[in-house]
């Protein structure tokens, strides 16, 4: 836990967020900025910084677990949908609680920009 993750103030609820799914293991919200029809981003309830930082099967097993039952609930199985984590400067991470971007909706470019 962190006070001032705005991911853990989300899981606290300390935030509103529109939470699309959660269980003990991890809260699922929509992002505030879609980038596509479905934008989710689903988070460990325990605060890690980065995917570098993760030390958990479990725990990264849950993010991808919840982001293909989230799919399924989206509708976006057939069409196709991407799960991507971005770590550090590079891949453009702005919020350093570890989260799973769940994308679909509408045809991903690849490779990314
Ligand atoms: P990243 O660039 O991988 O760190 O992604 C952070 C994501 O968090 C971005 O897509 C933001 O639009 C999203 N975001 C930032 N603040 C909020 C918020 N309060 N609620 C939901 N999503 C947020
Ligand atoms: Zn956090």
């Amino acid at each position: 836990m962190s006070d001032s993750c705005l991911f853990c103030r989300i899981v606290r609820k300390e935030i509103p967020a529109k939470i699309v799914m959660e269980n003990e293991h991890v809260v699922a919200f929509r992002d505030i900025d879609p980038k596509a029809p479905t934008h989710v981003l689903v988070v460990p309830r325990e605060h890690v910084a980065t995917l570098d930082d993760a030390r958990s099967a479990p725990m990264l097993g849950e993010l991808m677990l919840a982001a293909a039952a989230i799919a399924r609930d989206e509708g976006i199985v057939e069409g196709g949908y991407r799960a991507v984590v971005n770590c550090g400067a590079n891949a453009g991470q702005t919020v350093f609680h570890v989260h799973l971007h769940l994308l679909g909706g509408r045809k991903l470019n690849w490779p990314p920009g």
